[in-house]
C-alpha cells in the first residue's frame, strides 16, 4: 500500500472505526456480486450515519480522492466500476426504514435499504411502494434514485422520480443537503432533489429519501396473451388502457422468439400458452373490486379475441400462476446458452418500434447468420430491451452497437430508457442528448463537484 493510501486508511478508520473499512481482496471480492462490471479498488468504507458520509467526503474533497458510491450492485451499465485508486463508499450499513406515515402515505428510508424491504414494510401497513423490478431483493433505494429506476409498473405509477418526495444527499465537499420534503406539492424555489435522481452518483451521495406510498389495491389480475401482429399488440394496449378505467398497471411485450426460447428446455419455465405466436403480452391490472374487475377484464379480452386482436389468453388464478407468467419475462439471460450476450435498454416512440426491431433483427441475422436478437420490455413506456446472443468480444460489440444504435439515432430514440449511462454507454450519450444539453450537465457537475471526485468518468468523461 502506498503512503497516500495508508494515510487515507488511517484517516478513514478515525471516522468509521476498523469495522467500517474493508481493504484488498475483501473489496475486490465484491466484483463477484456485481451484475455487470469491475471492482479493482483497494479500500471500501461503510459509513453508518450521514455525518460519517459527510466527514468522508470532506476528507476526499480536500485530497482530490475519487469516490465511487455502491448500493446493491445490480446496475447494468458499469456505473459502480471502481479502479484501484478509487475509494468505494458503500451504503450497506445505512439500510434502515426509519418511519412510515400512514395517513400521509410516505416512508422514510436510508439509502442502503433494499427495495424489497421497503415494499414489505409498506405492505405491513396495508400500503404499497409501487416501484418494482426483478432485482428488488438486492437493489437499494439509493441505487434506484441514482439510476431513476423504472421497472414493471411505470405505466401506472411512473419512474422512481415520480415516487421520491424528498432527499437527503451529501455533496462532494461534505455539505449535507437535507431536503426531506413529505408533501406532494412544494414549489418553493428549485426542486433540488431532481439533481440527484438519475445522476448516477456523479453529483452527490444520497443518504436518505422520503418515498411516496399508495394504497393497497383489492384486486390484481395478471394475463398472458398470444398476439398475431405488432399492430394487434398496440391495439391490445389501447383496449386495456381505455376499457379498464385506469386499472392497467403493467404491459410488457415479448417478441415470439423470446417467449419460445424462455419456455423450452433448457429453460425451466412452463409455457402457459402454445409457443409459435409472433408476439405475446403480459399485462397486470390493479383495481378495487375483485369480482367486477375480473368480469370487466374478461369482457375486454373477449372483445379483443372476437376482433382478432389476440389469438389466445390465460389469466392467473393464483400467486404461483402469476409468478410463473412473470418468470418467463424475467428470465432475461436465458439465451446466453447460445453465446455471450450484449443487452440494450432503448426507448423510442411506439409508432417506430415495428420498423426499428425489424431493422435490428435483420442486421443481427446478416451479422450472426440467424436472428439472435431477443426483444421484450416495457412497451407501454416506449421502452424495449434487446438481448443479443452473438458474442461479447470487442469486435462483435462494436458491430452490434452499430446495428442497434444507428437506426435509433435516426428515429430520435434514447440509448438508455432506464438503466443509465455509466461507463458502458458513455460514447453514445451524444446520440440522445444535444451538445448544449451535455455542456449544461458538465456545468452542473463542475458547480457541485469542482474537483471531480464523485464517480469520475461515469456518464461523461
Ligand atoms: C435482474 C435485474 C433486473 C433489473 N430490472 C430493472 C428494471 O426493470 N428497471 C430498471 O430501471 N432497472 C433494472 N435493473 C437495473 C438495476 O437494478 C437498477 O439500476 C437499480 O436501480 C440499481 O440499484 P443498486 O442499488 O443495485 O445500485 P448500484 O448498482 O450499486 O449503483 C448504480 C449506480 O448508482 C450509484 N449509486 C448507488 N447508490 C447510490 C447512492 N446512495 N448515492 C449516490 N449514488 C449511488 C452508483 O455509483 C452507480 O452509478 C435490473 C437489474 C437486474 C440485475
Amino acid at each position: 500500500m502506498s503512503n497516500a493510501a495508508a494515510t487515507l486508511k488511517s484517516d478513514l478508520t478515525a471516522i468509521v472505526g476498523e469495522h467500517g473499512l474493508l481493504e484488498g481482496a475483501a473489496v475486490r471480492e465484491r466484483a463477484a456480486t456485481l451484475w455487470h462490471g469491475q471492482v479493482d479498488a483497494e479500500l471500501l468504507v461503510r459509513p453508518r450515519t450521514t455525518e460519517q458520509v459527510s466527514s468522508i467526503l470532506r476528507l476526499c474533497h480536500q485530497r482530490g480522492q475519487p469516490v465511487v458510491t455502491h448500493g446493491g450492485l445490480t446496475g447494468l451499465v458499469n456505473g459502480a466500476d471502481a479502479a484501484r485508486d478509487e475509494l468505494v463508499l458503500s451504503l450497506e450499513s445505512m439500510n434502515g426504514i426509519e418511519r412510515i406515515d400512514v395517513s400521509g402515505r410516505t416512508l422514510r428510508a436510508q439509502a442502503g435499504a433494499k427495495l424489497g424491504d421497503v415494499q414489505r414494510a409498506a405492505e405491513q401497513r396495508d400500503l404499497v411502494f409501487p416501484l418494482d423490478l426483478g432485482a428488488r431483493d438486492s437493489a437499494t433505494v439509493g441505487g434506484n434514485i441514482s439510476t431513476n429506476a423504472g421497472g414493471l409498473r411505470v405505466v401506472r405509477y411512473g419512474m422512481m422520480r415520480n415516487l421520491v418526495l424528498g432527499i437527503e444527499a451529501v455533496l462532494a465537499d461534505g455539505t449535507v443537503l437535507t431536503s426531506l420534503n413529505r408533501m406532494l406539492k412544494n414549489n418553493a424555489g428549485y426542486d433540488l432533489k431532481q439533481l440527484f435522481i438519475g445522476s448516477e452518483g456523479t453529483l452527490g451521495v444520497v443518504t436518505r429519501a422520503e418515498l411516496r406510498l399508495v394504497s393497497k389495491t383489492r384486486s390484481q389480475e395478471t394475463l398472458l396473451a398470444a398476439v398475431p401482429t405488432f399492430e394487434a399488440l398496440v391495439e391490445l394496449l389501447g383496449r386495456l388502457d381505455a376499457g379498464l378505467g385506469g386499472q392497467l398497471a403493467a404491459f410488457e411485450a415479448l417478441w415470439g422468439n423470446y417467449y419460445d426460447f424462455n419456455t423450452a428446455p433448457p429453460a425451466t419455465n412452463a409455457a402457459p400458452l402454445e409457443r409459435g405466436a409472433p408476439f405475446y403480452a403480459i399485462a397486470e391490472t390493479l383495481g378495487g373490486d375483485p369480482e367486477s374487475d375480473r368480469a370487466r377484464l374478461e369482457t375486454v379480452l373477449g372483445d379483443a379475441h372476437a376482433a382478432g386482436v389476440i389469438n389466445d389468453v390465460t389469466l392467473a388464478n393464483s400467486e404461483s400462476e402469476r409468478r410463473a407468467i412473470w418468470n418467463i419475462r424475467e428470465d432475461v439471460w436465458q439465451s446466453r446458452v447460445i453465446a455471450p450476450l450484449l443487452s440494450f435498454d432503448v426507448s423510442l416512440p411506439i409508432e417506430n418500434m415495428k420498423a426499428y426491431t425489424e431493422e435490428v433483427c435483420a442486421g443481427v441475422r446478416a451479422y450472426a447468420g440467424d436472428n439472435r436478437a431477443f426483444v421484450f420490455g416495457h412497451m407501454a413506456d416506449g421502452n424495449l430491451h434487446l438481448v443479443i446472443a452473438a458474442g461479447d468480444d470487442a469486435a462483435t460489440r462494436a458491430r452490434v452497437e452499430d446495428i442497434v444504435y444507428t437506426p435509433l439515432a435516426r428515429i430520435g430514440g434514447s440509448v438508455s430508457a432506464e438503466h443509465g449511462i455509466g461507463l458502458e454507454k458513455r460514447a453514445y450519450l451524444p446520440l440522445s442528448r444535444t451538445a448544449a444539453e451535455i455542456s449544461t450537465m458538465k456545468l452542473i457537475k463542475r458547480a457541485l463537484d469542482p474537483r471531480g471526485i464523485l464517480n469520475p468518468g461515469k456518464v461523461f468523461a
